[in-house]
């Protein structure tokens, strides 16, 4: 005889009515765990290694030949089972692998983004103010500023010189390279700060990088700090001060991605909106071998500020691609286009007990509860969303269940709160269907972000089974 209790009448009914969330951990075996935490270790590497777009471009160009990926040509006719990739001005990168069926029934996007909220160098940053030498910077993305003070700060980017060359820089990420730093006030002298509201509590103009400090040891002159620094760019890089006005030099926070909770469960790492869906996105692409449908993973640039510009999706260039191998196929690009599918690879907000205000807790994402299904995002009255549709949400639901993938439903912050957008509208505006899909996080936008490995891994198994249908 069985011990089990018997299920009341309402019990039953319940089970089989109501929505029943559960945590993650709960539902998935051990050894669904331990692929989920082995499959993170390598993502921390490519948060270390890929802090800024360009290097996200990189890392993944690095990724994709090693899984058989060919540079994009424009004039090749592929066939199905063919992978490339092709790189746009080298901050966005497009990966295809063609697909079986006939390219009119469209393809299959996955879109992530790769771009981070950073402190990015003025054109004429260098300067001397009592002896130090510092940069004047200009944030970039939607940052609190309070929170890029007093924490090491690494120089990654780009410098163009007079005579053309590119110079690759990346300082601050070796543990023997020096780091930068943004100084704050003591609290001592603070008492006029501290009354400013936390957003002006640092303000823009005031998010300048200590950068040196030792004078130049020659005859008096004035600025001997600034020489000293100039000089030593210019034995490293051979780069003059006019230089900078040709450069993208970024200052991104110089911690390493680690593990967080004495149960490991969560990583810690800057730059994981949106790379913690960029890495999953091109995981899953690398895993997707001869298609139904030729599938596409962009990881775009620009989302941090708009999605405008030439390498955002608020440009042409994703739809001039399919555009492009539509016609080396014999198809019309706005045939293939109006019949693609697309997941918005980005993150949401999750639920903090420390600030339970501001999200509704009945419809907003909860870290290890699975990858987050976001039907729209936007401010207001639904302002700013492409809100998908009804259909496209019950396919895509299906979908996740079919594959066993854990996932839930998420708001992004209660009505009214705030808000936020991300690429779905512009491919939306393509006349495409798509949805949010991604992780939640933790401080997002801060220098350093939070997630769980389980939602990560889930995320992961998302776009997997996404390009598999
Ligand atoms: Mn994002
Ligand atoms: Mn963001």
């Amino acid at each position: 005889m069985s011990n089990e209790v018997k299920k009341t009448e309402v019990e039953k009914l319940k089970e089989k009515l109501f929505s029943a969330p559960k945590n993650a951990a709960l539902r998935l075996s051990d050894d669904n765990i331990s692929d989920a935490d082995k499959f993170c270790e390598e993502y921390k590497l490519f948060l270390d290694a890929a802090k800024t777009e360009r290097e996200a471009v990189s890392e993944s160009v690095r990724i994709a030949k090693e899984n058989g990926f060919e540079k994009y040509s424009r004039a090749k006719k592929y066939k199905a089972g063919d992978k490339f990739f092709y790189i746009n001005r080298g901050k966005a990168i497009i990966l295809c692998t063609m697909g079986t069926e006939n390219i009119e029934n469209g393809v299959k996007i996955n879109a992530a983004h790769i771009d981070s909220p950073r402190i990015d160098l003025k054109q004429n940053p260098l300067y001397e103010d009592n002896e130090l030498a510092l940069f004047k910077t200009h944030y970039y993305g939607g940052i609190k500023k309070y929170q890029w003070t007093t924490i090491p700060l690494a120089l990654h980017g780009v410098v163009i010189k007079g005579n053309r060359d590119k110079v690759i820089v990346n300082i601050g990420e070796d543990d023997n390279d020096p780091v930068f730093c943004i100084t704050d006030l003591l609290p001592h002298l603070a008492n006029d700060q501290m009354k400013r509201t936390l957003s002006e509590g640092i303000k823009g103009e005031e998010l300048n990088i200590l950068v040196g400090s030792r004078p130049f040891r020659d005859d008096k002159g004035s600025e001997l700090v600034k020489l000293n620094i100039m000089k030593y760019l210019n034995e490293k890089y051979d780069i003059i001060e006019d230089d900078f006005i040709s450069a993208e030099l970024e200052a991104v926070p110089a911690f390493k991605a680690r593990d967080i909770g004495f149960d490991r469960s969560l990583v810690g790492g800057y730059g994981q909106d949106d790379r913690v869906c960029a890495y999953t996105a091109l995981k899953a692409a690398m895993k997707c071998d001869n298609p139904n449908k030729t599938c596409i993973t962009v990881l775009t640039d620009k989302e941090e500020t708009g999605s405008d510009g030439n390498t955002g999706l608020n440009s042409s260039y994703l739809k001039y691609f399919i555009f492009d191998l539509a016609k080396s196929q014999g198809a019309e690009g706005t045939t293939v286009i109006s019949n693609s599918e697309c997941l918005s690879a980005d993150v949401n907000a999750a639920f903090d007990p420390t600030f339970p205000e501001v999200l509704e807790p009945r419809n907003c994402s909860r870290i290890n509860y699975g990858v987050v299904v976001t039907k729209f995002t936007g401010a207001r009255g639904k302002a700013g969303t492409s809100d998908a549709s009804a259909e496209f949400v019950g396919k895509i639901r299906n979908l996740l269940d079919d594959n066993e993938v854990i996932w839930q439903t998420g708001e992004l912050g209660k009505v009214d709160m705030g808000g936020g957008g991300t690429v779905a509208q512009y491919i939306a505006n393509l006349n495409i269907d798509v949805i949010d899909v991604g992780v939640p996080v933790l401080s997002m936008h801060a220098p350093y972000e939070i997630t769980s490995k389980l939602d990560i891994y889930m995320a992961y198994k998302a776009f997997v089974a996404f390009f598999k249908e």
